[in-house]
C-alpha cells in the first residue's frame, strides 16, 4: 500500500486523485485501504511530500547477485496419466540460448509429486540444473502453495531470468510471484533476447499496431510468460545429466483454503488440436463463405491438417471461436501453414509466423502475410484451391 508520513496536512488532495477510492480523510489526515494497487497516481499530487510508493524486495539490489534463467516446467495433469507440458521443452530450448549469451546457468524448476521421473528427459534440453520440489501435497496445482514454493526457491537463489509458460496455471502463478517479489511481468511475449545483459522481451502492444521492447534494466528477476508454440524445441545435450537440487517446501496453512473437491476434464476432441497439427490451413475473411471454408477443409484433409481461421473469418461465423490463429486465439508452429484469403495483420502474423513453411494466397500482390510467406499464390483462392486439390488427386 501507498506510505503517508507524517508530513500529511489533511488537505485532500490525494483523495480526489485516486483512481481507486482507495484514499479518505480520518481526523485530518489521509488514511489508505486495501484497495489500494499502488499504481502511484497519488505521489505527484500530494504538495507536502507526504506520499511514496514503498520500495521492497529485488528492488535496487545489486543485480550481480542475480544469475542464472529459469523455466517453471509445469505438470500437466489428463484426468489419467501427468505429463510435462510441451511448452516446457520450449521454454528450457530458448532458455538455453539466453543462458549461453548471459554465460549462466539454465535452470528448470519442477514442482508436483513424484516429478523425478522427468529429470532425464528435462536435462537433455541443455538443462544444468533442476530444482525439485515433490510431494504428495504438491500433487494437485494450488496456486497459494505453488506461489510460496516459487518465492521461497527465488528468493534463495536469486535467478536472474524467470519465465512460465502461458498456460492457466503459469497465467495464474507467475502475477501472484511478480507482486510478491515487486517485480515487473511481461505476459505473451513473442520473442525474446538480450542486450546489455538484459531480457528484451517482445510483445505486442497498443491492440498489437506495434511490438513493444521491454526491459527491466533496475529489477531482478526479470520475469516473462511465453505461449505455447512461440519457441521451437531443441535438444541439445542428448544422454547428459543436469544437477538435482531437491527442495523441502512445506505448505503454507493458508492453502488450505482452496480445495479442490472434484474435477471434470473436457470430452476429448476427435478432430485434430490446432496447436499440434503438423500441417495447418487457415484461411480468412477473403474466403468469404461456407464454400470457400470447405475447400480448406478438403485439402486439409488431403495433407492430414486441421483447418484455422483469422478473426475476420470467425467473426463471420465461419469457424468456431477456438479455431482462431493469432494474438487472442491459438499460436501454432505447423512444418506448413497455408493462408488463404488473409491480409497478414499483425495480431494474427503472432500466432503463425513460427511455422517451418508458410504458403500465402491472396489476391492481393501487396496483402502484407507475403512478408513472412515463403511461396505467395497471388489469385482468387477459391481458383487456386480448386486446382491444387485436383494436382494433389493425380
Ligand atoms: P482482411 O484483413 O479483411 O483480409 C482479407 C484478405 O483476403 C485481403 O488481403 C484480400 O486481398 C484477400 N482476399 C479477398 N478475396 C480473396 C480471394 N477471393 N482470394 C484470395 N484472397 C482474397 N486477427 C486474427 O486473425 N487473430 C487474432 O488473434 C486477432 N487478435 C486481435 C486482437 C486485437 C486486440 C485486435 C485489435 C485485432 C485482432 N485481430 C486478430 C484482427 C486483425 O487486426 C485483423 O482485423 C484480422 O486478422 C483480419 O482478418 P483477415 O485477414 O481475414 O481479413
Ligand atoms: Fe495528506 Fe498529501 Fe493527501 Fe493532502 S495530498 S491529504 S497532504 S497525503
Ligand atoms: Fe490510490 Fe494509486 Fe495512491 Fe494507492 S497509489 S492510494 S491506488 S492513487
Amino acid at each position: 500500500m501507498i506510505q503517508i508520513s507524517e508530513k500529511c496536512v489533511g488537505c485532500g488532495k490525494c483523495v480526489a486523485a485516486c483512481p481507486f477510492g482507495a484514499l479518505s480523510l480520518a481526523n485530518r489526515k489521509a488514511v489508505v485501504s486495501n484497495a489500494c494497487t499502488m499504481c502511484g497516481s497519488c505521489v505527484s499530487v500530494c504538495p507536502m511530500g507526504a506520499l511514496s510508493l514503498p520500495v521492497t524486495g529485488a528492488a535496487k539490489k545489486d543485480l550481480s547477485a542475480y544469475k542464472g534463467v529459469w523455466v517453471f516446467v509445469e505438470v500437466g495433469d489428463n484426468g489419467r496419466t501427468q505429463f510435462i507440458r510441451p511448452v516446457g521443452y520450449e521454454l528450457l530450448s530458448k532458455g538455453r540460448e539466453l543462458a549461453n549469451q548471459l554465460g549462466e546457468e539454465l535452470c528448470a524448476v519442477l514442482i508436483g509429486n513424484q516429478v523425478e521421473a522427468y529429470f532425464p528427459e528435462l536435462s537433455t534440453y541443455g538443462t544444468d540444473k533442476i530444482y525439485a520440489v515433490s510431494s504428495p501435497s504438491y500433487q494437485q496445482y494450488n496456486t497459494l502453495a505453488y506461489a510460496n514454493a516459487l518465492v521461497t526457491l527465488i528468493k534463495k537463489y536469486n535467478p536472474s531470468i524467470v519465465l512460465f509458460p502461458s498456460t492457466y496455471v503459469g497465467r495464474d502463478l507467475s502475477p501472484r510471484i511478480s507482486s510478491e517479489l515487486f517485480v515487473g511481468l511481461t505476459a505473451d511475449c513473442t520473442g525474446l533476447s538480450i542486450k546489455e545483459g538484459n531480457l528484451i522481451q517482445t510483445r505486442p502492444a497498443f491492440g498489437g499496431n506495434i511490438m513493444a521492447d521491454i526491459k527491466c534494466p533496475d529489477y531482478r528477476p526479470q520475469m516473462a510468460t511465453v505461449r505455447p508454440n512461440v519457441f521451437k524445441k531443441a535438444v541439445t545435450t542428448p544422454g547428459r545429466m543436469a544437477i538435482i537440487v531437491k527442495e523441502t517446501i512445506p505448505v503454507p496453512v493458508e492453502a488450505g483454503k482452496v480445495r479442490v473437491l472434484e474435477t471434470h476434464m473436457d470430452p476429448v476432441s476427435t478432430q485434430e488440436k490446432l496447436d499440434e497439427a503438423p500441417v495447418v490451413i487457415a484461411g480468412g475473411r477473403g474466403m468469404k463463405d461456407k464454400a470457400g471454408f470447405d475447400l480448406l477443409d478438403a485439402l486439409a484433409a488431403r495433407l492430414g491438417g486441421a483447418v484455422g481461421a483469422s478473426r475476420a473469418a470467425i467473426d463471420l461465423g465461419l469457424k468456431d471461436k477456438e479455431k482462431q490463429i493469432g494474438q487472442s486465439g491459438v499460436t501454432v508452429s505447423s512444418k506448413l501453414y497455408v493462408a488463404c484469403g488473409i491480409s497478414g495483420a499483425v495480431q494474427h502474423i503472432v500466432g503463425m509466423e513460427h511455422c517451418d513453411v508458410i504458403v500465402g494466397i491472396n489476391k492481393d500482390a501487396n496483402a502484407p502475410i507475403f512478408n513472412v510467406c515463403k511461396y505467395g499464390l497471388v489469385g482468387d483462392a477459391k481458383q487456386i484451391l480448386p486446382r491444387i486439390l485436383e494436382q494433389l488427386k493425380k
